[in-house]
């Protein structure tokens, strides 16, 4: 196995790690608060920047203004912008619009893209990916989907109702999965559905947890009579659950990617507090209770990277069936070594860590999030054991 970068991937991190470092965490809590206040100047230009600095959606191959980067370098990108909150989407790399915009790539017929994806690379727009209802529709389990989608003449009449859709409230459009049939593997399809079309109601932003931050705002939606032309069918009738699968093992690692680069950055915020703060005659990094809870993390994060490079690797081969067990485990992995670092991060820090003064409890709300979205760890753990003991999971490479 070979570990290293090639020469231009190690210059483009170095460049993204500076841009983070001289740019984006000075003004990190300016974004933070006008967001808040529901502006975004200041986001806006770090975006301009970023753009003018050939920094903007690499991910995305260069007529969308990217460099075509593949997942493995996103691996490398991804984590480095995750060190903030709001990295990824100065370099429009966020999520839903990262994975959307790599669905529409994949997926959409050229009018499609020219409409929806050329605006959303540019950062001129947001999206939306609604899958999620409340119960007894689709959850943890997809096959209790609930909206329906159904002919009528030359237009899709969409009925339904849905939560949890990430940035749903201020997308210009919305990726609707609705059940087309009975049939368990083909019944449900992929919508594009223009979030202020006659028949879509915006019911509220749901309060989480989860601070409100940039496009992390669950919205919840009710369509009613929604009609949506042929053309808005995303892929063929009947892909619906194929599409979406493809879209979240791929948009499970760059989760991973971006959470990975946040325990990163908490664990440089330990390492600060550690070395610099005494306690009964020495600094609390050289007491051994403080020195196990940074080789927690600091291991925990190093097999979370592991993990996520091995499945991307796998992803860049197009070996998605089998990738799809290890993105489970990576995905658990690394939402279960965030939320647990954030928390050793805490006691670290003691008072100061539970204060607002340090960001570790703003991070750890959001980050607790990461155990449910995309997939509840249970359901993951599932999928693994099911796979182990039917033989279906290599463990080595
Ligand atoms: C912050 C956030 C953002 C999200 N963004 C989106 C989005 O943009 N688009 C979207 O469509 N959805 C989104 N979701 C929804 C998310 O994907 C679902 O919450 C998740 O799939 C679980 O579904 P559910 O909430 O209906 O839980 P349920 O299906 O009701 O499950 C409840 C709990 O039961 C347990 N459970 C479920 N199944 C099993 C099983 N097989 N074995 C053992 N235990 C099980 C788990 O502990 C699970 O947490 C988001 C969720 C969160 C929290």
């Amino acid at each position: 196995m070979d570990f290293s970068l090639s020469p231009d991937l190690a210059a483009l991190r170095h460049e993204i790690r500076s841009f983070m470092d001289e740019r984006v965490l000075p003004k990190e809590n300016d974004v933070i608060r006008e967001d808040a206040a529901g502006q975004d100047g200041t986001l806006k230009q770090l975006q301009q920047v970023a753009r003018k600095a050939g920094l903007f959606v690499p991910h995305l191959p260069a007529e969308y203004g990217g460099r075509g980067l593949g997942i493995l370098g996103m691996c490398t990108l991804f984590r480095e912008m995750g060190r903030s909150p709001v990295g990824a989407r100065v370099f429009n790399c966020d999520a839903p619009d990262q994975g959307n915009m790599d669905l529409l790539l994949q997926k959409a017929s050229p009018a499609l893209r020219e409409r929806w994806l050329g605006p959303l690379a540019r950062g001129e727009m947001t999206s939306a990916f609604c899958m999620t209802e409340p119960a007894p529709g689709a959850g943890a389990d997809p096959s209790n989907l609930r909206t329906r989608a159904v002919k009528d003449g030359s237009v899709w009449r969409i009925d339904g109702h849905k939560w949890y859709s990430t940035g749903g409230g201020r997308a210009s459009f919305l990726i609707v999965m609705a059940r087309t049939s009975e049939d368990a593997r083909t019944g449900a399809s992929l919508f594009i559905v223009e979030r202020n079309a006659p028949g879509v109601t915006h019911v509220r932003d749901i309060k989480t947890l989860g601070p409100d931050l940039l496009a992390h705002r669950e919205a919840e939606f009710r369509f009613e009579g929604a009609r949506v032309p042929e053309e808005a069918l995303l892929g063929e009738v009947g892909e619906g659950f194929l599409l979406a699968q493809a879209r979240l093992i791929p948009a499970r690692l760059t989760h991973c990617m971006r959470w990975l680069g946040l325990a990163d950055r908490t664990l440089e915020l330990c390492k600060a507090y550690l070395t610099s703060r005494l306690s009964f005659g020495k600094l609390l990094a050289q007491h051994q209770a403080m020195q196990a809870m940074l080789f927690d993390g600091a291991s925990a994060v190093h097999a979370g990277n592991l993990m996520t490079w091995h499945c991307a690797w796998l992803l860049a081969q197009g070996r998605t069936k089998e990738a799809r067990p290890y993105a489970s485990i990576a995905k658990t992995h690394v939402a279960r070594t965030l939320c647990k670092v954030l928390d050793d991060a805490i006691q670290m820090h003691g008072g100061l860590g539970y204060s607002e003064d340090m960001p570790f409890a703003l991070w750890y709300r959001s980050a607790r999030a990461a155990r449910i979205a995309d997939g509840p760890d249970e359901v993951h753990l599932g999928v693994v054991a099911r796979d182990y003991l039917t033989g279906k999971l290599p463990l080595l490479v």
